[in-house]
């Protein structure tokens, strides 16, 4: 077949229905009235129904993640969910509901917007925003009951007072900075800062904790330091005769490596959705990715030897393989750098992803020489293809990409659903 940019799926050409299309109902606008579809029959089209590819979240997985952490806490330890950046690309809300049904007792969110769409979703479980938010925000967080981390008296001044004013309490955990030099009181000063903002009676400390910056890291020596920080300024709020409220500090990597950071509560991310935070980790724990990018072939071309595939050309065909294009590029979080360094998995085999990845679509080869070991493929428009994911033997994985990236599994999965729709599988 040709080259032709108006072929379909099933191989018409569609080029002179473009070309006599009348001015008048092309742009005939909005109106879906016009052309008589009904807003529900234009609906009912899912997104994969749209464009090839989409995301596949199994929530039996996050699950699964989530007993697998819970079974290594103290019973009575809680556990927070952390469903910040969109539960790290796999839905806040659908996550939110699963965690909480598996025995998370709280949610950790990065924005007040995230803290928002939650409760906006029917959400009652209390709520931490990670950080402190702009005093601007003051309003939103008392009016959708979210709990924001303090750490400047400023905010927590403007934030008791916003509470009075309207008859209710202004519960925060406190920030501190044990180390990591990212946000929180320091350590040393933890003491003076609550009491020179204990004096607001609407504050409410409700939890104490601090983040780990090498928790995952196989030198511990920095670990250990915050950690010693981190108990003694919790021993020195209680000499000092002040309620800490729940002590938090551990992340995925302590939960899973270091049991005596549990404490009353413990933050689970990465891990929830099913990646190792660190390699000391795999072969104890049994973990389950449960993102899976999956793409259907939309076009498939058979270029002569030597000819060049994708932008720049810097892939040439050796003339004994089937170029297959997908629908899925650099801004749906297939990430540019990916470019012929990476593989698909097409009928169980993997195939190597060739020429530059575009903005929104790219290509794959399939070999079609005969091989001794195994069945000659035979690709076609609207067949199925795993960017991420596994079809017995063949499986490329977050890690996968990762690895050639120098990047950690919290970054690709927040970049794959920027723009491909998500189906939840249970
Ligand atoms: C993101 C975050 C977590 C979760 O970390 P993981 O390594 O993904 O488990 C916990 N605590 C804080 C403060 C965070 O910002």
């Amino acid at each position: 077949m040709g080259f032709n940019a108006f072929s379909g799926a099933a191989g018409q050409d569609f080029s002179d229905l473009l070309r006599n299309t009348p001015p008048s109902r092309a742009y005939a606008g909005a109106s879906s009235e016009a052309a008589g579809f009904s807003d529900e029959s234009l609906e009912s089209v899912t997104g994969p129904e749209r464009r090839w590819s989409w995301v596949e979240i199994d929530l039996s997985a996050i699950r699964h993640n989530i007993q697998v952490a819970k079974r290594r806490l103290a019973p009575g330890c809680r556990l927070m969910a952390v469903v910040k950046a969109n539960a790290y690309g796999h839905g806040a809300v659908q996550v939110a509901k699963i965690a909480l049904s598996a025995g998370a007792s709280q949610l950790a969110v990065a924005t007040v917007n995230e803290g928002v769409q939650l409760r906006r979703a029917g959400i009652d479980a209390p709520i931490l925003v990670l950080s402190e938010p702009p005093a601007s925000a003051i309003p939103l967080l008392l009016h959708h009951r979210l709990t924001p981390s303090v750490y400047t008296p400023e905010f927590a001044i403007a934030y008791g007072e916003a509470a009075d004013r309207h008859g209710v309490r202004a519960p925060f955990h406190l920030a501190l900075n044990t180390g990591m030099n990212r946000i929180g009181v320091r350590f040393d000063e933890a003491v003076e800062f609550v009491r020179q903002i204990s004096f607001h009676r609407a504050l409410e400390q409700l939890g104490t904790f601090t983040h780990f910056a090498t928790a995952d890291c196989a030198e511990t020596l920095d670990f250990h330091m915050q950690l010693r920080r981190f108990k003694e300024t919790v021993a020195a709020m209680r000499a000092a005769g002040i309620d800490p409220g729940l002590v938090h500090c551990a992340n995925s990597a302590a939960i899973l490596r270091y049991p005596e950071t549990h404490m009353d509560m413990a933050r689970l991310g990465i891990s929830m959705y099913g990646f190792h935070p660190c390699p000391e980790t795999r072969g104890y724990f049994d973990l389950r990715p449960a993102m899976s990018v999956h793409a259907r072939i939309t076009a498939v071309n058979t270029p002569p030897m030597s000819e060049g595939v994708s932008y720049g050309m810097n892939y040439r065909s050796t003339g004994s393989v089937k170029i297959c294009t997908i629908p899925v590029g650099y801004a749906d979080g297939y990430v540019r750098a990916l470019s012929g360094r990476t593989s698909v998995v097409y009928a169980g085999h993997l195939c190597r992803q060739v020429g530059n990845i575009c903005m929104d679509q790219c290509m794959f080869e399939v070999d079609m020489r005969s091989h001794a070991t195994h069945r000659r493929l035979d690709p076609h428009v609207g067949d199925e293809v795993l960017l991420v994911g596994a079809q017995s033997p063949a499986a490329v994985s977050i890690e996968d990409l990762c690895d050639v990236l120098g990047t950690i599994p919290h970054e690709l999965c927040c970049a794959f659903s920027l723009r491909m729709p998500k189906v939840y599988l249970r």
